[in-house]
């Protein structure tokens, strides 16, 4: 699955940094995560030192749903992403998550990317990049994801 990926030699996540590490931690379990505010249950992402609503610094990690659909995207036909070259075409899109008003940007795993539809089912898989990285990768619900 998602070989391609697997054979990228692109920039490495840097796990250091306090404000995602837990977010690259959850992929390495295979589940998505995003911060959830303890005073008022704001889900957000991307992660920030504090919430986005009520400026508070209790925030939390929570898994989150692992499908959504698929709002808009872009085909990719040139890049400068080291290690990404030989994947062009490719798309990019937002996919709204389900359960939640956290919206992601994301590598969108398809054969035929003139047939994406706003609106479509997208569930997540997890590549394996090698050395402890893995990357969410959006499918196509109606291919078998
Ligand atoms: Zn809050």
């Amino acid at each position: 699955m998602n070989a391609e990926l697997a054979a990228l030699d692109g920039p490495r996540p840097d796990r250091r940094d306090p404000e995602i590490r837990h977010f690259w931690d959850g992929l390495t379990e295979r589940e998505l995560r995003a911060q959830v505010c303890a005073d008022c249950q704001g889900v957000q992402w991307p992660p920030r030192a504090a919430c986005v609503k009520c400026q508070s610094l209790q925030l939390t990690w929570h898994v989150i749903a692992g499908s959504g659909t698929l709002s808009t995207w872009t085909e990719v036909h040139r890049t400068g992403l080291a290690g990404y070259q030989d994947l062009v075409p490719y798309a990019v899109g937002i996919v709204e998550i389900d359960e939640t008003p956290v919206r992601m940007v994301g590598y969108i795993h398809t054969p035929d990317i003139d047939t994406l539809v706003a609106g479509e089912r997208l569930v997540v898989r997890f590549a394996e990049r090698g050395e402890g990285v893995v990357l969410p990768v959006w499918h196509r619900e109606s291919e078998g994801a």
